[in-house]
């Protein structure tokens, strides 16, 4: 990868401070990116991750935002765009993971899964989308599961908002292209990260049992799609999703 890819743009990764959406944030600073990194708890986390990304030569803010509130999304856009320019490049990856089973898949879960998730998704890109139309460049990245592709009785509200951010990327994608920007996403299977402390250790053994490449993936193995899709490597991509998953996304 070209060490500069991202030098002059600006991104917005939600969900910046852990896990997946951590490396994605230094991949982007690394490769010359400003980056806002939102957070919506781990505030210890985030402040602590832009001191380190500023020690390293990058330029990163951490900016506090519920995705499900479109006023505290505006708000850090505002202060996110005032502070290192106009977001040129976004990552829709905060998450929240139900894993319980249908009778425990109470309203309040799923709605709270789907405010987060999908709706979240939605009011980041609303927020953000007037800035690159005006630019007439943007490209937007959704963070989306295997969980969206295969029936999930043990998430069933994840699963549907995991979907629901797949045909979100579709639509938007089609109504975005003349305006020169790009919306895919990516579907990633089980990755080590928080996300998954929930899940039984029986239960992750089943799933390692289940995926061909016999292991679980790393954050940096979806870090490097996301980049590849934010970056002009994929031009000529839009409305995509790449599943990277060891191969379980073929399987039940
Ligand atoms: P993680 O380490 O638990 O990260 C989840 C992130 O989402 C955290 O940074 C968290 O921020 C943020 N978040 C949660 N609720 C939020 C809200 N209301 N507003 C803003 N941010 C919020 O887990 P991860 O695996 O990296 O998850 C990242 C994404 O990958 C999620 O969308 C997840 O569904 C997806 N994914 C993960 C896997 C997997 O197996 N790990 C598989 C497929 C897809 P705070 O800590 O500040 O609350």
């Amino acid at each position: 990868m070209n060490q500069l890819e991202f030098a002059g743009k600006t991104a917005l990764v939600t969900g910046g401070s852990k896990g997946i959406g951590r490396v994605c944030c230094e991949q982007l600073a690394a490769a010359g990116a400003a980056v806002i990194v939102n957070y919506s708890s781990s505030e210890k986390a985030a402040l602590e991750f832009v001191e380190q990304i500023a020690s390293s030569g990058g330029r990163a803010i951490a900016l506090q935002a519920d995705v499900s509130s479109i006023d505290e999304v505006q708000e850090m856009v505002h202060a996110g765009e005032e502070a290192l320019g106009p977001i040129d490049l976004l990552v829709n990856n905060a998450g929240i993971f139900d894993y319980v089973p249908h009778d425990e898949t109470t309203p309040d879960i799923w709605q709270r899964t789907l405010n987060v998730n999908l709706t979240g998704t939605y009011n980041v890109t609303w927020a953000v989308k007037p800035g690159m139309i005006e630019r007439g460049y943007g490209s937007i990245v959704n963070m989306s599961s295997i969980s969206a592709l295969r029936p999930r009785p043990l998430s069933i509200a994840y699963a549907v908002s995991k979907a629901g951010m797949i045909s979100l990327t579709q639509s938007l994608s089609v109504a975005l292209a003349k305006k020169g920007i790009r919306v895919n996403a990516v579907a990633p299977g089980l990755i080590e990260t928080d996300i998954i402390s929930d899940v039984s250790q029986s239960d992750l053994d089943n799933l390692i049992n289940q995926t061909p490449m016999e292991r679980i993936g790393q954050p940096k193995e979806i870090a490097d799609l996301v980049l590849f899709l934010l970056s002009e490597r994929s031009s000529f991509m839009t409305g995509q999703t790449l599943v990277a998953s060891g191969g379980r996304v073929m399987l039940p």
